[in-house]
């Protein structure tokens, strides 16, 4: 097969991690015989250097005439101070907007390997962390209007917060489905005990319910969720919610799985093309230092062949090649044990050489 990627590197440790993930899909074409032809768009703090806005127009249509994209990560302190419109973060988001991905799946699953690096409490976690959180990714406050005006006196922010029924239906769809396709079961999240929209989402979900009635519904307020994602993870199998929630909670699910490192995740809305990317960030602190763990960037690339490229088996190698990595007992640095008895178990490997080990393991 022949399919066009679109890649952006982005700022921090971006670079350092996407290479890890060309390299396994070189890999995987040298395989499998397939062709990747990749195309470098620049999106973030690197295009406001290079062109002064964080996602041109060229940009964006490099990614809306590929099959596909993949991204690193955007951001970082330099671009701290420049005004809202022009952050690194508002070209990604204008690029999911541009993209039309609504649907955000991010797993939290805890591999085998790297129970002990979970910071929950042993018990916790052997009953099984393995849930989708699946989020509205184009909509809510992040998309509502902001501004900051000036009454008597005292500056004033406002956010908009807005779903209308269409958008809560569509991503609604989405999280039944996919429950439909694993355990069956779908917590629907909001804060309907104070916000209209989640009133609405919550009643949007329970009319989609009478459609899917071998998925079991059960609502949850945020607050609460928080809570129960450290208490009780294994109560959750699909997770659906709206942007800002989402966007919390994702990371608290990352982190008790061990590492937002390992996190990878997919976008996608009316069609095949999606945007796959790990959930953490440009990670500044450790950036230019070849200590990063690539694997989320990897694993969001097994994902694009999955689900975008219809490729199963090389995702499946990609996966399986990151199993016998943490088998073999190698982890970056954000994985190794806490507990010196296991951490002396463990190779500690950098980012380039764990893309090296990985691509040793992939076979078919
Ligand atoms: P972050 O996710 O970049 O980092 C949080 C912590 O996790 C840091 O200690 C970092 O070193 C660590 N970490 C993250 N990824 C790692 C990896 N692959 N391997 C090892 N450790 C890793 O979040 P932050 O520090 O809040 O944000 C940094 C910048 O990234 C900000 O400019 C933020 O706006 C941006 N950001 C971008 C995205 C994105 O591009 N999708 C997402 C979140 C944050």
């Amino acid at each position: 097969m022949n399919k066009n990627i679109a890649v952006i590197r982005g700022d921090g440790i971006g670079p350092e991690i996407v290479e890890q993930a060309l390299k396994v899909l070189n890999k995987i074409s040298e395989l499998y015989g397939h062709t990747f032809n990749y195309t470098d768009a620049d999106m973030g703090g690197c295009a406001i250097d290079k062109h002064g806005d964080p996602l041109p127009e060229s940009e964006l249509k490099k990614c809306l005439d590929s099959d596909s994209v993949l991204l690193g990560a955007v951001g970082g302190d330099k671009w701290n101070n420049v005004p809202g419109h022009m952050r690194p973060e508002k070209g990604l988001l204008r690029l999911r907007a541009g993209m039309g991905v609504y649907s955000n799946n991010r797993p939290a699953k805890i591999w085998p390997q790297l129970a002990s690096a979970s910071p929950l409490k042993k018990s916790i976690v052997d009953k099984g962390i393995d849930f989708i959180i699946v989020r509205e990714l184009i909509g809510g406050i992040y998309f509502g209007e902001h501004k900051t005006v000036e009454e008597n006196g005292q500056k004033n922010a406002i956010d908009i917060l807005a779903y209308n029924e269409e958008e809560i239906e569509r991503i609604g769809r989405i999280g039944f489905e996919t429950a439909r396709k694993r355990g069956k079961k779908l917590c629907s999240v909001e804060k309907s005990n104070v916000l209209d929209s989640s009133r609405l989402w919550k009643a949007v979900m329970h009319k989609l319910a009478e459609e899917y009635t071998d998925v079991e519904l059960s609502d949850m307020l945020v607050d609460n969720c928080a809570m129960q994602i450290v208490k009780n993870p294994a109560q959750f199998d699909v997770v659906v919610t709206e942007n800002m929630f989402g966007d919390i909670l994702s990371d608290e699910a990352s982190m008790i799985t061990g590492s937002i490192g390992m996190i990878p995740s997919s976008s996608l809305g009316k069609t095949t093309c999606g945007l796959y990317e790990p959930i953490h960030g440009s990670a500044p602190d450790i950036a230019g230092k070849d200590i990063a763990n690539p694997i989320g960037t990897i694993l969001s690339a097994a994902m694009m062949l999955r689900f975008s490229f219809d490729m199963p088996e090389e995702a499946d190698c990609i996966e399986n090649a990151v199993s016998k990595l943490l088998d073999d007992g190698y982890r970056t640095a954000d994985i190794m044990p806490s507990d010196e008895k296991e951490a002396a178990k463990c190779k500690k490997i950098g980012c380039t050489e764990c893309g090296e080990l990985i691509l040793e393991r992939m076979a078919k």
